[in-house]
């Protein structure tokens, strides 16, 4: 949970399948999540009443959330499996240890020993981090607070803005460095300043643990609890100056480049020359500043608040960023706060923490082996094919569309017919040769990962864009649509069962990978994929009758799910959620047509287990999505991510499209989710 949180700006701009999370492909049968079955619905429930409750009722009765998740779903089965089987990868590491030269799996080996030596752990307490403790100890005036602050930004620690390259959207063969808003510590800039009771919660419960962190560092309970509230004084006031997530998802409005001296104008107090100096790269003539009344209201701060203050603050940081690999008594007190935001009971045991560590730190070095032993070469053959019938199918869609004129279709078919398809794992792997791991040293490892990363990352500021690299691990059960290059991404992982299934027939599977793949095809038509070109550009190329045509149809949909109250007095925010929702309903739709598509000159199939084909399509696309979380987890979600719950992807999706009407006849206008023509939107 908390890393969802912190990793926001790493993955500015790709547009996910679903709220993250690790996971694999398997050989064994033990704890393979159940591909599609008709055991797991409940027919207790009116399809037209609830549709998901329908499909899944059985299953969500079987599957309460375990102690140590916030939600139980199939992306998590696959997570599970997946450890067990890069566990296996990790014992043969280190059985082979003493004989192997390969230097890599050695690293691989260290890295997730280092994080199960708990004796070491605690011996070590806070040492690997003291240095910082001290360099904040040692501030005199505002230049100190920058240079450290700097600093810190090289191993993990974006105490104000995180910086970090991306293509330039406006350029998208080149790499630019950017700033993101950081500053604050809750979840979001509204759980400052909301008033309902639940918020109110947290907030309180925030202070509590920021003085309790203080009392750890050894400060004396007075002054912990002065230092919370000078801390939390602060943060709202980055809170304050913070872009909202709707906007954040505005790529015009998070389009901002500035030279230095441009800079300079904008934010007078800040020394950027010494930023970039300090934090190894003098060279940087253009930024693209996502947040200029955040950098604006950042550097009028630099006068406002203290010396003293920025330190306190600075400590805060520094703490609140690596507590999650310091020893017991920080572990304890960060899960203790955190999970009032993920509903966690307990944490995960050390061996999953340790091996999801090293499973992303080393992330494409683990993903290799994992491929080489659970990824079957023909998956990959399968997936072109059907990305290639949903591609086609898309392209019909559009071809046929009543609301779009011949203007803009013919820029949206080439973008269709460009974009490009990356299946199971990249053709090139990242070197990880450079990264120095020792086996005894858990926090000074992540230290140095920061630093491989962050200047992994910076490097290519000012560069050509790779279009051969990855962002998601071959091991990562999710996928993803990347504006700038165009491209849609399925990584190995999440090419099996109950995603994609080889034995099944292939209903079940147009209504899951087959979903998934123009789901992410989608995302490059979604109300931000949609202003970006063929090229990857920002870049308008839609007349402007079709794009209020678009924003006709797709407000729909804004309304619809701004009624969803998923907890007493708690909405899904139509307008955070449209573009995961426009590819929800695109997605389907395509591969509801491509699936009839394949069946073209065949026999309709025979009914299974008393369903058509077109009903199987529908129920496996709700399986699919299987799940149940937790209210402290949903409440997170539906505050900050992009994704509706699972529950209102399915039926939020399935009672638009008159095909689903079609399939189940006796869904009627009297079923509770019947949804009446003139309110459906017809979007792709
Ligand atoms: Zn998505």
């Amino acid at each position: 949970m908390k890393n969802q949180i912190k990793n926001v700006a790493i993955v500015i701009g790709l547009t996910i399948l679903a709220f993250g999370c690790k996971g694999n492909q398997n050989k064994k049968e033990i704890n393979a999540p159940e591909a599609f079955s008709v055991k797991n619905m409940d027919l207790n429930v009116k399809p037209g009443n609830d549709f998901f409750e329908y499909v899944n009722g059985t299953w969500i009765k079987n599957h309460p959330v375990p102690q140590d998740k916030s939600r139980y779903d199939a992306f998590e089965e696959l997570a599970e499996m997946n450890r067990e089987n890069i566990m296996d990868i990790f014992k043969e590491i280190s059985a082979s240890k003493s004989t192997s030269t390969d230097v890599i799996s050695q690293k691989i080996g260290d890295l997730y020993k280092s994080g199960m030596d708990t004796v070491k752990i605690e011996q070590l307490g806070t040492k690997p981090i003291d240095d910082f403790f001290s360099r904040v100890n040692n501030i005199k005036t505002i230049a100190d607070v920058q240079d450290v602050a700097s600093y810190l930004q090289q191993y993990g620690v974006a105490p104000f803005f995180a910086v970090f390259a991306s293509p330039d959207q406006k350029n998208s063969s080149m790499m630019i460095a950017n700033t993101w808003q950081t500053g604050i510590g809750l979840p979001e800039r509204d759980y400052y300043f909301k008033t309902d009771d639940a918020s109110k919660k947290i907030r309180e419960a925030y202070k509590v643990h920021l003085a309790k962190m203080f009392e750890l560092l050894n400060d004396d309970p007075k002054t912990a609890s002065a230092n919370a509230k000078t801390v939390f004084d602060i943060e709202t006031q980055f809170a304050k100056v913070s872009f909202t997530n709707v906007e954040n998802q505005d790529p015009q409005k998070t389009y901002n480049k500035f030279t230095l001296s441009e800079l300079k104008t904008l934010a007078p107090d800040f020394g950027w020359e010494q930023f970039f100096k300090s934090i190894g790269y003098p060279g940087i003539a253009e930024v693209n500043i996502n947040q200029p009344s955040f950098i604006k209201g950042f550097d009028s701060m630099m006068k406002s608040v203290s010396v003293d203050d920025w330190k306190i603050f600075l400590r805060w940081k520094i703490i609140d960023a690596y507590a999650g690999y310091l020893n017991k008594k920080f572990e304890d007190q960060n899960f203790d706060f955190y999970k009032l935001l993920s509903g966690e009971k307990a944490m995960p045991p050390r061996w999953k923490r340790a091996l999801d560590v090293t499973s992303g730190r080393m992330g494409e070095a683990v993903g290799q082996l994992y491929v080489r032993k659970y990824f079957p070469p023909e998956s990959k053959q399968k997936m072109l094919i059907l990305t290639d019938n949903l591609k086609k199918s898309l392209k019909n869609r559009i071809e046929n569309l009543t609301w779009m004129g011949a203007e803009t279709k013919s820029q949206a078919l080439a973008k269709l017919e460009k974009m490009n398809i990356k299946i199971g794992y990249p053709d090139k792997w990242r070197d990880y040769s450079a990264l120095e791991i020792r086996e005894d040293e858990y926090l000074g490892n992540i230290l140095r990962s920061n630093k491989f990363e962050f200047s992994y990352n910076m490097d290519k500021a000012g560069k050509p864009v790779d279009r051969t690299e990855w962002g998601m691990t071959p091991q990562t059960v999710n996928a993803y649509y990347d504006p700038s290059k165009n491209e849609i991404v399925f990584p190995a992982a999440i090419l099996q069962p109950p995603f994609f299934n080889p034995n099944a027939d292939d209903a079940i599977n147009y209504g899951a990978i087959g979903m998934v793949i123009g789901h992410e095809m989608t995302h490059g038509f979604d109300n931000m994929g949609r202003q970006f070109d063929k090229d990857g550009n920002l870049r308008d190329w839609w007349t402007a009758d079709d794009a209020k045509q678009f924003e006709a149809h797709t407000s729909l949909l804004v309304d619809q799910f701004n009624k969803y109250e998923v907890l007493d007095s708690l909405f899904i925010n139509g307008k955070l959620t449209l573009g995961e929702n426009i590819a929800d309903l695109g997605g389907l739709t395509i591969a509801y047509y491509a699936y009839q598509a394949s069946l073209a000159g065949k026999n309709p199939p025979e009914k299974i287990d008393g369903y058509t084909g077109n009903q199987r399509f529908f129920l496996s696309f709700a399986q699919m999505w299987r799940g149940t979380l937790r209210d402290e987890f949903l409440r997170t979600l539906v505050n900050t991510n992009e994704h509706s719950p699972n529950k209102f992807r399915v039926n939020g999706t399935v009672f638009n499209m008159p095909e689903f009407y079609s399939a189940f006849p006796e869904i009627g206008p009297d079923s509770k989710l019947f949804i009446p023509v003139e309110k459906r939107p017809v979007i792709w």
